[in-house]
């Protein structure tokens, strides 16, 4: 089961993708986790991604959409994905579906996680990383998931590890650089999604509202995958 999944930063998008990748055991492949993989190993790759991640701008597609189309052609792939934070822009779709049908790859369903602008800017300030696990869930602001203070300091509230927050969830000049990418319905991320959802075929599409609690949102998406 190949899946794309969208949803602008602060939607819960990484959560739901983690949440899919525990039922159904196929890679969660989220590019802008293997570019801090990238900049924390201190490679080549990271080194370039860093300039741009920082200040919240997109890592240009001539580095961005080779490496997706390399990864999902690995060996721990050919059995399904989700992919999640890519497509990001109109040209990085459209050379997705070349690529894809270059490839005979099918792609079963497309996700959409729908927030808006403004709800979504609020959830990403407070969101915090755990230093184990990418996909423990920590927010300051959300009881459900709300870190614990273990010696006077916030902790994982799954596993107690330590927590950090991203550079780029903080500056909020970042942030709303983020979203004018995600919600531009030109040339950004919404033309993106537009791309997918015009695919057709065999291609579902499920849209999602986003709003409510994270149970809900994988209530409405795994009912969607069946
Ligand atoms: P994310 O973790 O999805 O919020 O991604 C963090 C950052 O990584 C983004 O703000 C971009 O700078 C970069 N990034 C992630 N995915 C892409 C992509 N598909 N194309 C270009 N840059 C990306």
């Amino acid at each position: 089961m190949n899946i794309i999944i969208f949803g602008p930063n602060g939607s819960g998008k990484g959560t739901q993708g983690a949440i899919i990748k525990e039922k159904y055991g196929f890679p969660h492949i989220e590019t802008g986790v293997i570019f801090r993989e990238n900049i924390g190993g201190g490679t080549e790759l990271g080194k370039k991604a860093k300039e741009y991640i920082d200040k919240g701008d997109l890592v240009p597609d001539d580095i961005t959409i080779p490496m997706v189309l390399n990864k999902l052609q690995e060996d721990a792939c050919k059995d399904g994905w989700i992919l999640d934070g890519f497509p990001r822009n109109k040209a990085q779709a459209e050379a997705m579906v070349e690529g894809m049908k270059k490839e005979g790859m099918p792609l079963d369903y497309v996700v959409e996680i729908q927030l808006p602008r403004e709800v979504a800017k609020l959830r990403i300030t407070g969101r915090r990383l755990c230093a184990n696990d990418n996909n423990h869930p920590n927010h300051i602001a959300f009881d459900a998931i709300k870190p614990v203070e273990k010696d006077g300091k916030l902790v994982c509230r799954v596993c107690g590890g330590e927590l950090s927050t991203r550079a780029d969830d903080q500056d909020l000049d970042a942030v709303d650089k983020r979203h004018d990418i995600y919600y531009d319905d030109n040339t950004g991320t919404m033309a993106a999604v537009n791309v997918f959802k015009a695919v057709g075929g065999n291609t579902k599409v499920i849209e999602v509202n986003g709003e409510p609690s994270i149970q809900e949102v994988t209530d409405a998406v795994l009912g969607g995958l069946k």
